[in-house]
């Protein structure tokens, strides 16, 4: 059993504790309970305790978990994982927020479908910043080029960008990644100001303390809130 509880009092601490440090308001960041894997009991559970957003990775799992949970008002969905462009339609009516934009394909997908459902989409694009072969996301020299052909589409509003860290035994070692994508996110919100690029969804249950040190505004946390996985 987990104690759910104590599990999210903790992380909360460490996020403002963190915050903190840097000199930030703690109510700058929001936190991204993610939920996949877990089964909606938990999350109901989660939702008691006050949590109102959660995070998946997989459109089908999300659905799923959004149709038991139907009951419950203010409910509302991230998606933290990629998104194939022919799971875009239910995406845009099902997620409040797409972090993880990884081509212009995409894009014009997740915008397309937009349209037809009659909203503009918040969507963050993922970056590879340590240029993983495993990994999504564009690398970041291609940003300037891919931008503004994604920032016209008129389904979309550029939240901000969004990365995955490298797997590493210190999160110090990734300290330059959550930096480096401040730094472009900072240029990109020079170049293109009609969008508010306001977000770094960055920092995950090993990492997130440096990520906010650093400036994440949204950190996306599984396992330090429901326990391991058991995929
Ligand atoms: C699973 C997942 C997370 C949460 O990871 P934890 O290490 O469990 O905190 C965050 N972001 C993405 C994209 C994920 O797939």
């Amino acid at each position: 059993m987990i104690d759910l509880a104590t599990n999210l009092w903790q992380v909360q601490e460490r996020i403002a504790a963190a915050a903190v440090r840097a000199g930030r308001d703690p109510a700058e960041i929001t936190l991204v309970p993610v939920t996949k894997t877990v089964p909606p009991a938990t999350i109901r559970a989660a939702y008691a305790l006050g949590l109102r957003i959660f995070g998946e990775n997989r459109v089908q799992e999300a659905q799923a978990k959004a149709d038991d949970l139907v009951d419950l008002p203010d409910l509302r969905w991230h998606l933290v994982g990629h998104l194939q462009r022919n799971k875009a339609k239910v995406a845009v009516r099902l997620f409040d927020v797409i972090h993880a934009v990884d081509s212009v394909r995409l894009a014009e997908a997740v915008s397309q479908r937009a349209q037809e459902a009659g909203r503009t989409v918040p969507v963050l694009l993922e970056v590879n910043v340590a240029g993983e072969a495993t990994k999504f996301g564009f690398a970041p020299g291609e940003l300037p080029d891919v931008v503004p052909a994604i920032t016209a589409l008129p389904g979309l509003t550029l939240w901000g960008l969004m990365t995955v860290a490298p797997f590493v035994a210190d999160p110090e070692t990734v300290r330059p990644v959550f930096r480096q994508l401040r730094a472009w996110r900072d240029e990109l919100a020079r170049q293109q100001p009609a969008h508010p690029w306001h977000h770094l969804s960055m920092g995950m249950t090993d990492d997130f303390e440096v990520a906010i040190e650093e400036g994440a505004t949204m950190v996306r946390i599984g396992r330090a809130i429901f326990g391991e996985r058991r995929e």
